[in-house]
């Protein structure tokens, strides 16, 4: 198999708005973003948030270790699925939850197979044009997509959780241009339909067959956490070097 270079790095934690969607959260009155209830002062109630392997990051290549890894396998994550795929929005963010059997993600960094369980997305927040979670040397991207795995050797992403090596986590930075890409169509007319939180559409079954082309190439990863209270320090993050290219227009579909 190819063998691919990566980097690897761990710096500075960052204070952005970040918001995982993966377990039964604290109370959303439990935390915030703002002066009073930020992230500064997650650590009061939530210990883990004062770790020292605290997500998202400022990445810098200059500063990575290069290395070489096996290829990372995607399996089933940009196949067609009959069933195709439920959109949710959650208040917090939108996720993508896909029918049928659950893709498998391999190799690269990681020593087993990890289940994927959903896939969401940041994107700015409170007037802020930028939303993704992690900075490529003070780059902040338009948005962020986040695809959830846990280890395949736990029974789920609950008791994954618990465990120093229970998730890995596909970063995918987007770009914002001046045209709309045809390719993420599908997916972002559909958004009009859950502007009621806590509402589902229903996304058609070619849907995320985009996501082929990015899922390759280079890519910069470290051990990390949740990026939300309770900050478990348990995630295999993996920020893809390609980025996605998406409309102003399409982002602004998601500010809701
Ligand atoms: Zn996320």
């Amino acid at each position: 198999m190819l063998a691919r270079t990566f980097l690897i790095v761990v710096l500075a934690k960052l204070t952005s708005a970040c918001i995982e969607e993966l377990l039964d959260r604290p109370d959303a009155s439990e935390y915030g973003y703002t002066v009073f209830n930020g992230p500064a002062t997650w650590g009061e109630k939530f210990k883990m948030c004062n770790g020292y392997r605290q997500s998202p990051v400022e990445l810098d290549k200059e500063e990575c270790h290069k290395m070489r890894f096996p290829k990372i396998n995607f399996l089933g994550h940009a196949d067609e699925r009959d069933g195709g795929f439920r959109i949710h929005n959650t208040f917090q963010s939108v996720s993508v939850e896909f029918s049928g059997e659950q893709p498998v993600l391999q190799g690269g960094p990681l020593g087993s197979n990890f289940t994927f369980s959903q896939m969401h997305f940041h994107w700015g927040r409170y007037g802020a044009t930028k939303g993704s979670e992690h900075q490529i040397k003070d780059l902040e991207h338009a948005m962020e997509a986040h695809l959830v795995h846990f280890n395949s050797k736990y029974a789920d992403l609950r008791q994954a959780a618990e465990h120093w090596d229970g998730l890995a986590i596909i970063s995918l930075l987007f770009t914002e241009t001046k045209e709309d890409s045809e390719e993420l169509s599908p997916l972002v007319r559909r958004l009009k339909r859950i502007r009621r939180g806590d509402s589902y559409a229903l996304v058609e079954s070619g849907a995320m067959t985009w996501l082929e082309k990015y899922l390759d190439g280079r890519y910069l990863t470290y051990w990390g956490s949740l990026t939300t209270p309770p900050c478990n320090e348990v995630v295999t993050w993996i920020v893809l070097e390609n980025t996605v290219e998406i409309g102003w227009r399409q982002v602004s579909h998601f500010l809701f």
